[in-house]
């Protein structure tokens, strides 16, 4: 099948082939023909799978090639969770659209407000932005959405996560037209959450549900490893990083303090490492994740800002150095590598306080997910018991027995395990609080 077949202009289709992509992916062979027909739509399917280029083709489709409903207004704005992957996407427009007469700009959290003014002042075709700044500018008028004909929301789920409602309705209800159509994907979509959002956002959608949010990604190899106290699994992170296997390397952590610590610790181990967490500056975060991409170093470390959308091809490894608390992020995390029909590793520290997590995720992926030692790395924590309800008592979970003397730090009694839809804690592009004045220049 070509991309012609798809209803893809052929200029649209050679800049592809350009960049070695020749024929559709499921994803966009679905989407794209149902896109440009006018419908909205409801997307889910794996990471790697393409499902940027699945709403980006029929995008650009159709400003090459339909009348604009109107000149000043943007046609297309493409929501993303965080400043990286909306750089990220928008890095893929500009691929597509260069040597045509089509603007896009792109509008993030952290840059100067005056310059996105002025930007989109120039009357772009395409706004590429993160959910916080654009509200701002929605909200200071500098935006007007009563000509949009495409809302597309990347990793719609991880916006609703963030806490966007608000933002999403003040979007919805600006660009609130017959003729609108509204694009929502990820690859974790089939949750309570999203249906409210969707069944405000939508209008009879049509569903591509290639995959189950859960089901197994087949390119990816997962492995866990218990560990017993931070020490072990600094010891086993070594160990691993330090394979001859491993091109480059994401590692997550729960904090952003842990991310800066450890690349500390692997520095000194002679390795290359840097840390990314939401708190760095704009410019920094670019930088670093622009120096990663060009392989001039080895393992990022970072938190769940990172989870979403990244798309590295040499990622080789992603290492969870804690489990996320959200079933849905491991999937995203491990989904960093094994992209595009890659193969790709997934390593996962269990330690006990990542045991109420391991049970959400476990749970989540109706699998059981294996557990491997490392010679000579082999601890002695072999999981949790399961709490079990006494009548009339509360209960707290013990260690099994055999698991008793075995953690050096002592195991706290274990809290009652974390609601999988507490509010996440990533430090990308909050909802501001507080309306800032544009800053003078
Ligand atoms: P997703 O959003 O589903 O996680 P992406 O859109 O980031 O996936 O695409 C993953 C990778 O696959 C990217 O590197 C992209 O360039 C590549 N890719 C996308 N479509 C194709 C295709 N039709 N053929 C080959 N590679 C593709
Ligand atoms: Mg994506």
């Amino acid at each position: 099948m070509h991309f012609t077949d798809l209803g893809i202009d052929t200029r649209l289709e050679t800049q592809l082939a350009h960049q070695g992509i020749t024929q559709p992916t499921d994803i966009q062979a679905h989407a794209v023909p149902t896109a440009l027909a006018g419908h909205d739509i409801f997307a889910q399917s794996k990471t790697g799978s393409g499902k940027t280029l699945a709403f980006l083709l029929p995008a650009v489709q159709r400003v090459m090639k339909q009348k604009a409903l109107s000149k000043r207004d943007p046609r297309v704005l493409i929501v993303a969770p965080t400043r990286e992957l909306a750089t990220q996407v928008f890095t893929q427009l500009r691929l597509l659209i260069a040597g045509t007469n089509i603007k896009a700009v792109k509008i993030l959290g952290g840059e100067n407000f005056n310059d996105q003014i002025k930007a989109l002042r120039n009357d772009p075709h395409f706004v590429i932005a993160t959910p916080g700044r654009l509200a701002d500018h929605l909200t200071q008028r500098s935006l007007q959405l009563s000509g949009l004909e495409l809302l597309i929301f990347d990793e719609a789920d991880r916006i609703l996560d963030l806490g966007f409602t608000e933002q999403l309705k003040m979007i919805n209800e600006l660009a609130d037209h017959r003729l609108r159509q509204t694009l929502l994907f990820s690859a974790t979509l089939d949750h309570a959450q999203v249906d409210a959002l969707s069944r405000n956002l939508l209008k009879n959608p049509k569903q591509i549900m290639l995959s189950a949010a859960n089901e197994q990604h087949s390119d990816i190899k997962q492995s866990l490893y218990l560990a017993d106290h931070l020490d072990h699994k600094e010891a086993l992170l070594e160990h691993f990083v330090k394979q001859d296997n491993v091109g480059q390397c994401i590692i997550f952590t729960a904090t952003r303090a842990d991310t800066t610590r450890l690349s500390e610790l692997l520095l000194s181990k002679g390795l290359k490492a840097q840390a990314l967490a939401g708190d760095l500056t704009q410019s920094k975060r670019l930088d670093i994740m622009d120096a990663f991409s060009r392989e001039n170093f080895k393992i990022l470390i970072t938190t769940d800002v990172a989870s979403r959308g990244l798309d590295l091809l040499s990622v080789t490894h992603v290492i969870n150095f804690d489990l996320p608390k959200h079933a849905e992020e491991y999937v995203h995390r491990i989904g960093r590598t094994g992209r595009a029909g890659f193969k790709g590793t997934a390593i996962s520290l269990v330690g006990p306080k990542d045991w109420p997590s391991y049970k959400a995720i476990k749970s989540f992926l109706n699998d059981e997910l294996e557990f491997h030692t490392v010679a000579g790395l082999t601890g002695k924590f072999k999981g949790l018991r399961e709490a079990k309800p006494v009548a009339g008592k509360a209960t707290s979970q013990k260690a099994k027995p055999k698991a008793k003397s075995v953690t050096k730090r002592k195991v706290k009694p274990k809290q009652p395990q974390a609601p999988i839809k507490a509010p996440l804690n990533i430090d990308g592009d909050a909802p501001m609080r507080r309306r800032k004045k544009p800053e003078q220049e």
